[in-house]
């Protein structure tokens, strides 16, 4: 076996010292302690949505499938239909809403789609062909208030149209929790009661019987029914630090955020640095230029964020521009250095959530946010 940086799926051709290092084998050890917390039946559903959660579609969807997912879910059917067109066969659910005239195009792709409304599934109806064979999955809104069917008699009569109706396959039924990562579960308990409640009224289950993200699964093994879709703690980050407690995983994280000093000068004392003019060198200091902006995701807030050149830390000043930043480096430092944003880098590390904090959001959010100007590269151990 040998360990290298490899893309996994069409070689990117860049020619900018700004990437994203993708650790594909850290996605594979997340999924396999996700596992083991988990029966042995449980199907795992890796959630892929968002260009999985900014780590690349399809290196993560056959990453995920390799290491024991069975299923994937996106959020809507362009994402499905992507990773379709880059070679994947394994059943994808749609959990958001597509349009009922796009029906026959996800049943001749063999996408999963979410029923959450009952004038859904009379539309779509009519936009399938007597030949279409369309997998479904119910939707039961029980407390988040997003999409979803809120009550057992809309339930009931969408149960009679699915099953009235040849060309509908019904195959899951799945709620989503708005609570699961945080300390206070009585809001889960009640969603979760509410979901076995509509469950109690189905004449017949479907296969799969799926409601717990990444926390839920975690957290409350009486959540998991016979399937988990997780998200985050699949690239190594934890919800939250209730989850955190709870769960004590040893995940990895798969993203980390690198450039390199492309600039490097020595400024007097008083001299002033980036827009506004609005930082000012309290003495002699050595000035970094690093070739990553707002453009790329890396956002004006970051001001004053810190990264680590050479394992050591040191902080942007000055107001981050469109397409580069400076920072104040501890020494003089050669240009070509190696400057990580996210990430490990020898002993040093900044977390995901290290930079959520700063941003005052979530980390779900930060890795979403780095563009897709910025490549990504992807490691794996390849198999010899
Ligand atoms: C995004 C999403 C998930 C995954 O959530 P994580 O917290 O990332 O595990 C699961 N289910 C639904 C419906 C989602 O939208």
């Amino acid at each position: 076996m040998s360990t290298a940086a490899v893309p996994a799926g069409a070689t990117p051709t860049f020619y900018r010292d700004t990437w994203v290092e993708v650790d594909l084998d850290h996605i594979a050890w997340n999924i396999a302690q996700i596992r083991k917390q988990l029966p042995e039946e449980t199907a795992f559903i890796a959630v892929v949505k968002a260009n999985a959660y900014g780590h690349g579609d399809v290196q993560v969807a056959a990453a995920a499938l390799e290491a024991g997912a069975s299923y994937l879910a996106v959020a809507c059917l362009d994402e499905a239909l992507a990773l379709r067109d880059k070679g994947i066969t394994a059943p994808i659910l749609v959990l958001g809403a597509t349009r009922p005239v796009d029906v026959s195009l996800a049943a001749a792709r063999g996408i999963t789609l979410t029923i959450f409304q009952k004038q859904w599934v009379n539309d779509a109806r009519m936009h399938l062909h007597d030949k279409d064979r369309l997998k479904v999955h119910v939707k039961v809104d029980t407390g988040m208030g997003r999409i979803g069917i809120r009550s057992s008699e809309e339930l009931t009569e969408i149960e009679g149209l699915i099953q009235a109706d040849d060309r509908l396959e019904w195959e899951g039924i799945y709620t989503h929790f708005s609570t699961a990562d945080e300390p206070d579960t009585a809001y889960f308990e009640r969603q979760l009661g509410l979901f076995q409640e509509m469950l109690g009224r189905l004449t017949r289950q479907p296969e799969m019987i799926h409601c717990s993200n990444s926390a839920a699964a975690l957290r409350f093994p009486k959540a998991r029914f016979n399937a988990v879709r997780v998200g985050l703690a699949m690239y190594g980050v934890t919800p939250s630090d209730a989850v955190k407690d709870e769960a004590q995983l040893p995940l990895k994280e798969a993203f980390s955020l690198r450039t390199k000093l492309i600039h490097v000068k020595k400024l007097p004392k008083g001299e002033k640095v980036g827009y506004g003019a609005t930082y000012e060198t309290e003495e002699e200091e050595w000035i970094g230029t690093l070739p990553i902006g707002y453009a790329d995701g890396w956002i004006r807030r970051l001001q004053g964020q810190e990264v680590l050149v050479d394992g050591v830390r040191a902080p942007i000043v000055g107001r981050i521009c469109m397409d580069q930043c400076m920072i104040r480096l501890p020494a003089q430092a050669a240009v070509g250095t190696t400057v990580t944003l996210i990430g490990h880098a020898d002993t040093s590390f900044i977390p995901v959530d290290e930079i959520a904090e700063k941003l005052e959001t979530i980390a779900y959010e930060v890795l979403c946010l780095i563009g897709s100007r910025v490549p990504r590269i992807y490691k794996r151990t390849l198999l010899a």
